[in-house]
C-alpha cells in the first residue's frame, strides 16, 4: 500500500478538500485492508477479493472508497445508511471481516494530541494524524452475510414489475399477492407524487443527428410497443 501521506494527498484531491474525515477515512481503510490481508487492494489480483460496507455518507466514506478502490458500480462498495462513522472490510476469499468504528473519544482527545493548534479544525487535522489506531478506532471481528445477489459479477436475476414494467435486478423485487413489484410500486419509497414528463428538447443526444432521429421517430411506435411487450413477457426467473 502507498504511504499514508501520499494516500491522504490523492484522497483529498479526489474529495475536493482536506478535512478531518479524509484522515480518519484513509487510516480506517489502511487498517481495514491490513486486517483482512489485502495490502494492495487496488491491484488487479486483490480488487476482486474486497467488499467494503460504509455506514455513513460523509467525508470519511469518500476516503475509504478512494484508498480501497471499491466502487458502487462494481458492487464492491456497499452503502448502508446507519449514520455511523464505521466501515466493514470483507475478504471474499477468506471470509475474514472487520468492522472499524471511529471513536467519540478521539474527538474529545484531539486537544491532548495537538495542543498547539490554533483552531478546532487544525487541531483535529493534526491530532488524527498523531493518534494511535487504538485511540482513533474500535475494531470488531464480524461475520458478514453476503447473499448471491449481493456479489459482484453479472446480474443474476431480472424480473419485470407487474405494475410499471420496469426491470428489477438482483432480487430487489417485492412479492405481493403472488406478483412481483419494484419497490416504488410496492409502496413506500424516497419520492412521491411522480408524474411522467416529456418536452421537445428531450430529443437531444450528444451525437444527435436529425436524419437518424427522424427515421427512429417514424418507426418508433411499433418499435416501442414490441419492446414493452418483450419486457412485460419477462417472468420470474431464478
Ligand atoms: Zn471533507
Ligand atoms: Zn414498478
Amino acid at each position: 500500500m502507498k504511504p499514508f501521506k501520499e494516500l491522504l494527498k490523492t484522497s483529498a484531491d479526489a474529495h475536493g478538500h482536506l478535512c478531518p474525515g479524509q484522515i480518519v477515512g484513509v487510516r480506517m481503510a489502511m487498517l481495514g485492508c491490513r486486517l483482512i490481508g489485502l495490502e494492495e487492494p487496488t491491484r488487479r489480483d486483490q480488487i476482486k477479493k474486497l467488499i467494503v460496507y460504509v455506514e455513513m455518507d460523509r467525508c470519511t466514506a469518500d476516503a475509504v472508497a478512494h484508498v480501497t478502490g471499491v466502487k458502487l458500480g462494481r458492487r464492491s462498495l456497499k452503502f448502508v445508511d446507519y449514520g455511523i462513522m464505521a466501515a466493514t472490510f470483507v475478504n471474499l476469499e477468506t471470509d475474514n471481516a472487520f468492522r472499524i468504528l471511529s471513536t467519540e473519544e478521539s474527538r474529545d482527545l484531539a486537544a491532548l494530541y495537538a495542543p498547539e493548534a490554533e483552531s478546532k479544525k487544525e487541531q483535529q487535522l493534526e491530532a488524527y494524524k498523531r493518534m494511535p489506531d487504538s485511540v482513533l478506532f474500535r475494531v470488531h471481528e464480524v461475520q458478514v452475510r453476503l447473499g448471491e445477489y449481493d456479489m459482484p459479477g453479472p446480474t443474476r436475476r431480472k424480473v419485470a414489475c407487474a405494475r410499471c414494467g420496469q426491470v428489477v435486478r438482483d432480487g430487489r423485487e417485492v412479492m405481493k399477492n403472488g406478483q412481483v413489484f419494484c419497490r416504488p410500486c410496492s409502496g413506500g419509497c424516497y419520492f412521491y407524487d411522480a408524474r411522467e414528463v416529456s418536452w421537445s428538447g428531450m430529443d437531444w443526444s450528444p451525437y444527435g443527428d436529425s436524419i437518424i432521429l427522424e427515421n427512429i421517430r417514424n418507426r418508433s411506435t411499433d418499435f416501442l410497443v414490441s419492446k414493452a411487450r418483450s419486457i412485460r413477457a419477462l417472468d420470474v426467473q431464478t
